[in-house]
This record gives C-alpha cells, sequence and structure tokens, in this order.
C-alpha cells in the first residue's frame, strides 16, 4: 500500500500581503479600470520616493519595461547591446526585437554577475548599450559599469526583475541606470500576478518614455494641459497596466519592508543551517559582497557539477521539496546558436547554469519547512 509522504514544499507560493481585494473594491468604485488612474500613480510615487527612481511608469511586465528601455535606447541594426547569457529571455528579447546584435559576456563565480572585464572586452564602435542583471538581489559591480558607460557614452540599462529593495553601497539598485525595470510577477518578492516598472533615471528620456508607454501617442501631456491636442506622435504600445493590477500592486508596497524583513529571516535560516555543509567543502552558498544590500529574493546553491546538482534536486523531489534551477545559457538555446554562439564561449555561465540548484523561497515559508528542507540536504551528503 501506498503511504503518503509529507506534505509537499512548493517552491514559490504568492504572498497575499491583506488589502489586495479592498484596493482592488477601492478602484472598482472609483470608475476608473484602464491604465494611468489613483493607483497607478500611487505605486509610481512609491517607487520614485522609496528607491531614488526619477521617473517610474507602471507596466504589464518588466518583460514590456525592458521593451521600453530598449526602444528608449534609439537602436538601429547592426548596433550592439552587451548583456549576460546568463539571464531570462526577457532581457535578450527586447534589444533583439529592435534589431540590435547581442553581445553575451560572461558573469563572475562569486555572484553570478555580469564580470566587467569581460563587457570591457566586448566594447566596440558599435556598442550603443550595456544591460545589467543583478542576479538574486545582489548588485552588480555598479561603479565599474556606471564608469565604463560614462566614459564611452552608453546607455546603462539596469535589469532589477529581481532587486527590488536591494542595494549597492546604500544606494537602491534601479537607481543606477540611464533606464531599469522591475518585475512584479508572481514569483518575485512583490507581486501582482503579472506586472512590471519602468525607472526612467535620465531627465531626457522621460517625456518619450510617457509617449512610448501611451501608444505612441501625446496623451499625458494632453492630460497636463501642456498641448492642447492628443495625437499620434512617436511609435509605441500599450505598456500601461491595468488600474486593478496597480490597486492589487499598492497593498504589497504598503507591506514592502515587511515582506523584505521576513525573506531575510529565511534566507539567513538556511544559511545558518547549510553553513556546516559549505565548510566540510559539499556545496557552494550564495555570496554577497560588501558592497551589496540584498532582498533575499533567492537563495541558492552550487553543487560541485551537473550530475551532483540533478541527483540532489531529485532526492528532494522524493520527499516532496521543490528544487528548481533555471536559465539555460541565452548563447547555447537555439536563439543563441541561430546568432552564431556556440557552447564552450562562457565557461562560467555554463558551470553555473550546470550546478545550481534554487531552494523553496516565499514569505510564508515556515521554519519547520526550512529545517525539513536542510535535513533533506544533509541526508542526501551523509550527513544527517
Ligand atoms: C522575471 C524576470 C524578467 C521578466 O519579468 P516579467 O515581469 O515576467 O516580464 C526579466 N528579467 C529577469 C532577470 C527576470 O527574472
Amino acid at each position: 500500500m501506498e503511504t503518503t509522504g509529507p506534505a509537499p514544499i512548493p517552491f514559490n507560493k504568492p504572498f497575499i500581503a491583506g488589502r489586495e481585494l479592498y484596493h482592488i473594491s477601492q478602484a472598482v468604485l472609483s470608475g476608473h479600470l484602464a491604465g494611468n488612474g489613483i493607483f497607478t500613480r500611487k505605486c509610481q510615487e512609491f517607487l520614485e520616493t522609496t528607491y531614488g527612481c526619477g521617473k517610474a511608469l507602471m507596466t504589464s511586465s518588466c518583460t514590456g519595461a525592458l521593451e521600453m528601455a530598449a526602444i528608449l535606447c534609439d537602436l538601429e541594426p547592426g548596433d550592439e547591446v552587451i548583456l549576460p547569457s546568463y539571464t531570462f529571455v526577457s532581457t535578450a528579447n527586447a534589444f533583439h526585437l529592435r534589431g540590435a546584435k547581442l553581445v553575451f559576456a560572461d558573469i563572475t563565480p562569486d555572484t553570478l554577475n555580469l564580470d566587467p572585464t569581460g563587457v570591457e572586452e566586448r566594447l566596440g564602435p558599435a556598442t550603443k548599450a550595456v544591460c545589467v542583471v543583478h542576479y538574486a538581489g545582489v548588485a552588480c559591480e555598479m561603479d565599474a559599469f556606471t564608469a565604463l558607460c560614462a566614459k564611452r557614452g552608453l546607455r546603462l540599462v539596469e535589469d532589477a526583475a529581481h532587486a527590488i529593495g536591494a542595494t549597492y553601497k546604500g544606494k537602491a539598485l534601479g537607481s543606477f541606470g540611464a533606464l531599469s525595470a522591475f518585475s512584479f510577477h508572481e514569483t518575485k518578492n512583490f507581486i501582482s500576478g503579472e506586472g512590471g516598472a519602468l525607472a526612467v533615471n535620465d531627465p531626457a528620456l522621460v517625456e518619450r518614455a510617457e509617449i512610448i508607454w501611451e501608444k505612441g501617442t501625446n496623451r499625458s501631456q494632453f492630460f497636463r494641459g501642456i498641448t492642447d491636442k492628443y495625437t499620434w506622435v512617436d511609435i509605441g504600445s500599450s505598456f500601461l497596466p491595468s488600474e486593478l493590477v496597480t490597486a492589487f500592486l499598492y497593498a504589497q508596497f504598503e507591506q514592502a519592508d515587511e515582506i523584505t524583513r521576513r525573506r531575510l529571516a529565511c534566507w539567513k535560516h538556511y544559511q545558518t543551517g547549510l553553513a556546516p555543509l559549505e565548510k566540510a567543502g559539499d556545496l557552494r552558498l550564495p555570496v554577497i559582497p560588501a558592497y551589496s544590500g540584498h532582498n533575499a529574493h533567492m537563495f541558492y546553491l552550487l553543487l560541485e557539477n551537473g550530475d551532483a546538482r540533478d541527483a540532489l534536486m531529485a532526492f528532494l523531489r522524493q520527499r516532496n521539496i521543490m528544487a528548481v534551477f533555471h536559465y539555460i545559457p541565452l548563447h547555447s538555446s537555439p536563439m543563441g546558436l541561430a546568432m552564431g554562439y556556440r557552447a564552450g564561449m562562457f565557461p562560467v555561465t555554463e558551470s553555473c547554469s550546470a550546478r545550481i540548484l534554487r531552494l523553496p523561497m516565499f514569505y510564508d515559508l515556515k521554519t519547520e519547512e526550512q529545517d525539513r528542507v536542510v535535513g533533506a540536504i544533509r541526508e542526501f551528503f551523509g550527513k544527517a
């Protein structure tokens, strides 16, 4: 007879802060359900005042925010954008859609963030922009990237999908790049199902950003009374979310500190529990450089090799613990290969992608559940 195993521990569980439905009811009663209403503005103000973003524009996804950023980079066919291969597809798609050439670069083995040295080696006359990804909410080396982009007149874009509330030398991530994109997908720290925001930190880009955001029209200027007609003036799309989405999100923003505090506590509990295994050389835990104030977006392990990772993942699944891995390197994906990249070109990316395992991490994760995860990993290594 089959016995029921221990209760499943999911990889992610969307957190509900409490006032989501109340805010949605306020939006419904207000009669304004389309975008750019009260809750959109409340969310934008929150991002601007809390994280020092220049102008924030809410979007339907981080993917959309990255697409807006790519349009604002004014790329022409043949222009090059340098970005990591170890990232989510949207980072690359946004620039590819503009006809730019994607120039992948490798990551550093400590933080799995873009390596400034590799970026410098790939700079050329066609380079127009650099897009950094703050992996797991741990900051990239922003002094190096800011200096490099300033010196060469390049646009710096931050894919800050993981990084809301995280800092570099005390300054919020998302406030460094000319353009930065946040995600509120249900797997991120603050959520609205799908959702995102673009931070426009270069004041010279704000006016055009608003036009692109509103389908290529000067609607925002019209409503501010700057122009007396509302018409098609540039390319654009419908990047803005419904008020129902921003009403939900605002409830999460109200609990932002509490969400980050709780996630950091979970993160530290894993770190403490797994430190002896790291000491014994069984695995490697995330490295947090002194310049990085992270937001506990993710807790991952690096195993000795791909076989060990697959074996541990299967071992945890047998115990109803959902651990996952991600980022098939973009350069070795079918799209990357079609662009002329080959497997073997970015050894750190390929090694980390094969060896990484992400542990369950969400607001409601219980200490007992974490102890079960840690216990199972210890058992795997024969240290139970
Ligand atoms: C989640 C994620 C995105 C895309 O976010 P969406 O809001 O789902 O569009 C982009 N880049 C990175 C690094 C991500 O993790």
